[in-house]
């Protein structure tokens, strides 16, 4: 049988830019790294100690507005989950991935700049297998009427409805097959989002003191919207938790073939699924990959001019 192989990059790229929620600038250089290593973080402004942070499950620290990773040292980096979903979007396994700061920049709020940046340089397939994770046994977990699972199946698929009083959301809900580039195409440049309500209790509680409404964000407020230039997609809200439930799955530390189903669930409860589906016995199960598997994934099948170029829809 033929195996597929991981993924690096072929080249390092830099992103520039502020964080969301603690507005401290930060330059941030993915670089190419060897099989078997997976995705680390590295703080360049931290001198001394251990200043690598694998980007792991059970290094999570559980937040409701962002995934922050923390060491055995203490130290963080927060907010990963658009360069995680970036990652694994493109199928790149393997990465060492320097900050200079203690937040990976916000950029436009989605994650398609560091999906035409990774794009750019290219993926360079490494010399050994790759293995990912096959869900064997359904697996939910709920907190209040929110609620996330993970099915079997042979492929990654993620699916997601919300809830929102404001108008200009509502109810939403989309399921997608994440193979032949699916997130390049469809979500890549969903930008996160929240509701004027929470805006204030948010600055007050020192967060989202980089947001920008429109810039970095979208506000929602009643029937009216800050968007910049418009929606990219109409139903732009549960496209971003897509995103974020790709970039949060990614923790598992490899690819999975599951079905992925959130239903109003956030960055914690996707965590708290992936804690449940390693505790629970026979629920998952290591797996080398072939090519056919693989070609199931996301990372098979990118096209560059299908990524998008700052489209609007309204
Ligand atoms: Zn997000």
């Amino acid at each position: 049988m033929r195996q597929a192989v991981q993924n690096t990059l072929k080249a390092s790229v830099t992103f520039e830019g502020v964080g969301l929620h603690s507005g401290q600038p930060a330059r941030m250089t993915l670089n190419p790294a060897p099989v078997g290593h997976g995705i680390i973080f590295k703080r360049t402004d931290i001198a001394l100690g251990n200043r690598k942070i694998p980007a792991i499950w059970n290094l999570v620290e559980r937040s409701p507005l962002c995934t922050r990773l923390v060491n055995e040292a203490k130290v963080s980096i927060s907010t990963v989950e658009h360069i995680m979903a970036a990652l694994a979007g493109c199928g790149v396994h393997n990465a060492l991935i320097e900050i200079d700061g203690p937040e990976v920049p916000i950029m436009d709020g989605s994650s398609a700049d560091f999906v035409r940046g990774i794009m750019k340089q290219g993926i360079m397939r490494q010399g050994a297998a790759l293995t990912a994770f096959r869900v064997l046994k359904e697996v939910s977990v709920t907190n209040g009427d929110a609620r996330a699972t993970l099915k079997p199946a042979d492929r990654l698929k993620i699916e997601f409805n919300i809830d929102f009083v404001d108008a200009a959301i509502g109810h939403q809900e989309k399921s997608l097959d994440m193979r032949n580039g699916a997130f390049a195409r469809e979500l890549c440049d969903c930008r996160t989002f929240c509701r004027r309500a929470d805006v204030e209790a948010m600055q007050s509680a020192g967060l989202a003191l980089g947001g920008v409404p429109g810039e970095n964000a979208i506000v929602f407020d009643g029937h009216s919207v800050e968007s910049g230039a418009g929606l990219r997609h109409s139903d732009e809200p549960v496209r971003h938790k897509m995103l974020d439930a790709l970039g949060d799955l990614a923790l598992a530390g490899g690819p999975i073939f599951g079905h992925y189903i959130g239903e109003r669930a956030g960055h914690s409860l996707t965590n708290t699924l992936l804690r449940a589906l390693f505790a629970t016995p026979g629920a998952v199960a290591p797996v080398f990959c072939d090519p056919i598997m693989v070609a199931r994934l996301p990372g098979q099948g990118l096209v560059w001019n299908e990524i998008p170029q700052n489209r609007r829809v309204a």
